[in-house]
């Protein structure tokens, strides 16, 4: 098991350390194109620690020099503190300017990678990973992984260096009062560590409560209607409300800790320091320290104490950005399982013969021991519709599938006029094929774009025209902009057969060699039945064309209709043979297509 970071638990705490290092370490990659930001960044970094340290030896020369020698010592004094005050403030701005860009570069790279490789992925991915984790992956883990690049890095980096010269200075300044401060940070730490865990515990299980919560709202609005109609608001509301109260109980909790935890550093720490200034204070009284090397010395002390604090804090945020490196790269490292040939066989933009089905046996990656294709054999002739039937887990789909080679057979081999699809590129094969899908995908566009999906270059006389042939033009031109209407979110403004529409003009538009085509099962009224069925006719007209048939015009137009069962053909012929044959099939076509009351009606 692992944390949230994703770091095993058991491993101590160095191992820890090192694991969160090496796997930010693998982040260089993607900084290592902007070199020369980054050292530009380094260079700042180290000016900006030199120059801060500096400050605190202006401080000691002021104090013993500038107040007893003449006037023109003390303008040298402060005419040298602006000096370094000002070298300090150019260097700053560098290292914001150059680490912040560096992170939102580098951010950007990651993301565009991410994104670009996860469109390579094939569908068995998809089965796995769901879309929310890829699409947090892309947005919180990039985020983390920001802040890390464009800040805590440099921050970490930047105390770190504070935290070596301050000691150094502090040491250099008063070995003895050094000492005494080394004696006294363990009494002020320990407690401070302790009583912090037991506050970020705290917090966890407050996030957690609150995330409960959302989740619950999340779950009950979306289920509105449902709630709704089953009266169930009163329990909604009661669980709700104990949810609520769960969390704001953990929230006082973790307030009292952190209220307690904060008055302990408070008295810890002033008394502390009110210590070793009083030592000082009368190693100055008695003489035997300069007021110069006390004020520099709680400067130094301020500034190791400081920067200590910002490590601690800075240390959570590399570890989580560990974690959240960790699954981008391996979202990046993912490989498609349908592999691309190293030398594709080039495949011609139509095709000429045949597709072919040869001895197919398939299994779906998370399906290991079930069948989707057994021994199946087909063969499709250029400008053949064939039309598949059969229960639902048939294999229909899977047919699909296969000839987009979204999966490839476990044996046998699918050919395009002689040529195994396996070693042909995906892109090139899929540049042949049109798909129809059952549910038609509306993206939230303009009717325009939505219709220009199927071929992206086509003007927009040739996406008229597919709309055209897709009986859409009407019910588009009666839109309040025509073409130029947004669709909104998922299409929610189109009717069932509207959508259907689109989808075959996106389809007429592609003009493919081998259309796909997955008839909707949503009942239409009759008149839009009828505009969908003029739409699929001039869509099917001269294209190889492989057809998930629902309709009776389907079957009855279609070249051959196949029956499946079990991933296998079990009967083939036209709707009439297979009628009077009695078999899978006239039970079929009387359930799914109606026959008895066509057979009435006609
Ligand atoms: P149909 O389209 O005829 O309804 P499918 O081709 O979808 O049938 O399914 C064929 C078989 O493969 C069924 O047993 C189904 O459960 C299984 N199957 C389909 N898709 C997947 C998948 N993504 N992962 C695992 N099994 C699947």
């Amino acid at each position: 098991m692992a944390d949230a970071n994703g770091i095993a638990p058991d491993v101590d705490g160095k191992e820890k350390s090192k694991q969160v290092v090496a796997r930010l370490w693998q982040l260089w990659r993607f900084v290592k194109p902007y070199k020369l930001q980054v050292f530009g960044a380094l260079i700042a970094l180290i000016v900006a620690a030199g120059t801060t340290l500096w400050i605190g030896q202006a401080i000691r020369d002021l104090l013993d020099k500038g107040f007893t020698a003449g006037p023109e010592s003390l303008d040298r004094v402060f005419i040298g503190l602006m000096g370094v005050v000002t070298l300090l403030a150019i260097a700053t701005f560098s290292r914001y300017f150059l680490v912040s860009w560096i992170g939102e570069r580098v951010i950007s790279d990651i993301r565009k990678a991410v994104f670009n490789h996860v469109l390579t992925l094939s569908p068995a991915f998809f089965e796995i990973t769901r879309t929310g984790e890829v699409l947090s992956r892309l947005t919180t883990d990039s985020t983390l992984i920001q802040t890390v690049i464009g800040s805590s890095i440099s921050v970490a980096l930047r105390n770190f260096l504070l935290f070596i010269g301050g000691l150094a200075f502090l040491i250099f300044t008063s070995p003895a009062l050094s000492g005494m401060v080394l004696l006294v940070v363990p009494f002020v730490l320990v407690p401070i560590i302790v009583f912090g865990r037991m506050v970020r515990k705290l917090s966890r299980s407050n996030q957690d409560s609150i995330a409960a919560v959302s989740s619950r709202a999340d779950e009950t609005l979306r289920a509105i209607q449902t709630s709704q109609a089953y009266t169930h608001e009163d329990h909604d509301r009661a669980h709700f409300s104990t949810d609520v109260e769960t969390s704001f109980r953990i929230a006082v909790k973790r307030i009292t800790a952190r209220a307690w935890l904060t008055a302990l550093v408070i008295l810890l720490i002033f008394g502390a320091i009110d210590f070793v200034l009083w030592s000082g204070a009368t190693a100055v009284v008695d003489g035997s320290m300069s007021s110069g090397t006390l004020g520099a010395f709680v400067f130094y002390a301020v500034i190791v104490a400081g920067s200590m604090g910002s490590l601690s804090e800075v240390w959570g945020e590399l570890q989580r950005a560990a974690g959240a490196s960790e699954r981008l790269l391996e979202l990046l490292a993912e490989e498609p399982a349908v592999a691309v040939s190293s030398n594709p066989i080039p495949i011609g933009s139509t095709i000429e013969k045949n597709i072919h089905f040869d001895d197919v046996s398939f299994h779906y990656p998370s399906r290991p021991d079930q069948a989707a294709m057994n021994d199946f054999s087909l063969e499709i002739r250029k400008g053949e519709t064939v039309a598949l039937v059969g229960p639902s887990g048939a294999g229909k789909t899977t047919i699909f599938q296969l000839l987009l080679r979204f999966y490839d057979p476990q044996s046998g081999c699918i050919t395009i006029d002689g040529i195994d699809i396996a070693e042909v590129h995906p892109i090139r094969l899929r540049a042949l094929m049109g798909l129809v899908p059952q549910d038609a995908v509306i993206f939230a566009d303009t009717a325009m774009e939505n219709i220009r999906y199927g071929r992206p270059e086509a003007s927009d006389d040739e996406v008229r025209a597919a709309a055209e042939a897709a009986v859409a033009t009407e019910f588009i031109d009666a839109m309040p902009e025509g073409f130029h209407t947004e669709f909104g979110e998922r299409g929610i403004k189109l009717s069932g057969g509207q959508k259907q529409r689109i989808a075959i003009a996106r389809a007429i538009l592609r003009d493919p060699e081998i259309l796909l085509l997955d008839e909707a099962t949503s009942a239409l009224d009759a008149e839009s039945e009828r505009q969908v069925q003029i739409a699929l006719e001039h869509l099917m007209e001269n294209r190889t064309t492989l057809v998930i048939a629902h309709r009776l015009a389907t079957v009855l137009n279609a070249d051959r209709i196949i029956v499946l069962e079990n991933g296998r053909i079990v009967n083939q012929g036209t709707h009439e043979e297979l009628m009077a044959e009695d078999g899978l099939y006239a039970k079929l076509a009387k359930l799914q297509f109606d026959v008895g009351r066509n057979a009435l009606s006609a």
